[in-house]
């Protein structure tokens, strides 16, 4: 996109990233022959309520949460779909994967959407409209799903922003047209206002929140209470000093790639291994964790996977030791040789700090020399991006084997 058309971006360093009719996608996924068709994921009979449409079956008025009967009176078109929640739940691991190698400041708000702050990937991966484009590539490639994205100063309004730009698109909202974008919403768009607050708004006279902002926050505070009142005007000025706060939702860390065309080559099975081996290293160390337990994730042609894994006896943030069992559990993976893969993913789990990791590593020298070369590259790194640090220097010349000891 032509940068000196696009809306500035600086200091819009929040990203919110929403997947779009998340369970939905995932089902089409598997379902190509319902493209065209409204989709609706819920138990039907009994109580089931509607958990995800696409946006065929919104258009006919059918929304999460609601009831599959009235859901199907609006639609009666619509095909339902009975949710498979692992899958879901397999999907958000990849998503936040995919969040998580950019930064490690991702908060995620459910299994489908997240907080980024991308402060400091800007060196590394460009401005944030232009990161946010990378994560909608990513995911798109990756995953085969579409998601939108918020770019903005605060938490809030990125949330607003993504929602506005729904679905499969990008909106920056410049930290100079928070204000125009933000006045013209009505009270309930913002962040805490349910319906009993946007009631009490609206007997105040206040729908919008250019009304909210412009009212004393004297006036609200007998009706809402003090900080309440603060924090809606604080809000509808655009202000809102909320950090994304890094959490680990799913206690895993790692990446995968999928190829262009499947590969069947064991030697590039194993440089690719080499690769997520240093990239799932790297996002332990820069969240300060070490993992007991390496998973390796094969996906043939046909899209039937194997995983194994293997629990450590040391926990490790080292990619000299994931690459060696990595390729451990591949070539006893039973996959047949010359087997075509679509996909190969390294995962670390059994999580802990790696803040004492050091003393225990000490007992055994070379790990411990690894773990402070791999760290120096990584503030290499940090500093010239992934590129300037060649994965091949992670290889020695002694095998994979060397290092499992
Ligand atoms: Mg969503």
């Amino acid at each position: 996109m032509d940068r000196a058309g696009a809306p500035d971006d600086t200091g819009c360093t929040i990203l919110h990233v929403d997947m779009d009719a998340f369970y939905a996608s995932v089902e089409l996924r598997d379902r190509p022959d319902l493209a065209d068709q409204p989709v609706i994921v819920g138990h039907t009979g009994g109580r089931g309520v509607v958990l995800s449409a696409n946006y065929l079956a919104r258009g006919f008025g059918v929304r999460s949460a609601m009831p599959v009967g009235r859901a199907a009176r609006l639609c009666p078109r619509a095909v339902f779909i009975a949710p498979r929640h692992d899958l879901y739940a397999a999907v958000s691991r990849e998503v936040m994967a995919i969040f998580r190698a950019i930064t490690p400041a991702v908060e995620p708000l459910s299994l489908d959407e997240a907080f980024l702050d991308v402060s400091g990937a800007l060196r590394r991966l460009g401005p944030p409209a232009a990161i946010g484009a990378q994560i909608r590539r990513q995911v798109s490639e990756q995953l085969a799903i579409t998601c939108s994205v918020g770019v903005a100063p605060t938490k809030f309004v990125a949330k607003l922003a993504s929602v506005h730009c729904k679905p499969d698109g990008l909106l920056v909202v410049p930290a100079d047209g928070v204000l125009e974008f933000l006045h013209p919403l009505p009270v309930a768009a913002l962040w805490g206002v349910g319906e009993r607050t946007a009631a009490v708004l609206a007997r105040l006279g206040l729908r919008t929140v250019a009304d909210l902002a412009h009212a004393p926050v004297a006036a609200l505070e007998p009706e809402l209470g003090r900080a309440a009142a603060a924090h809606l005007s604080a809000l509808a000025w655009g202000r809102d000093e909320r950090a994304v706060v890094p959490r680990a939702r799913e206690k895993s860390v790692g990446a995968e790639e999928t190829f262009g065309t499947d590969i069947g080559d064991q030697e590039a099975i194993r440089r690719e291994l080499l690769r997520l081996a240093g990239r799932t290293a790297r996002s332990l160390r820069s969240s300060g964790l070490a993992a007991r337990t390496i998973t390796v994730k094969l996906r043939r042609s046909d899209f039937s996977t194997i995983t194994r894994s293997r629990t450590l006896a040391e926990p490790t943030d080292v990619a000299r030791t994931i690459y060696a069992v990595a390729c451990d559990l591949h070539s006893s993976s039973g996959l047949r040789p010359g087997e075509r893969l679509r996909l190969v993913g390294v995962r670390a789990t059994g999580l802990t700090p790696a803040a004492g990791l050091g003393t225990q590593l000490r007992l055994g020298e070379r790990p411990d020399a690894w773990r402070a070369a791999e760290g120096a590259m990584d503030k290499i790194a940090g500093r010239f991006g992934t590129g300037a640090v060649a994965p091949a220097s992670l290889v020695d010349p002694a095998g994979p084997g060397a290092a499992a000891g």
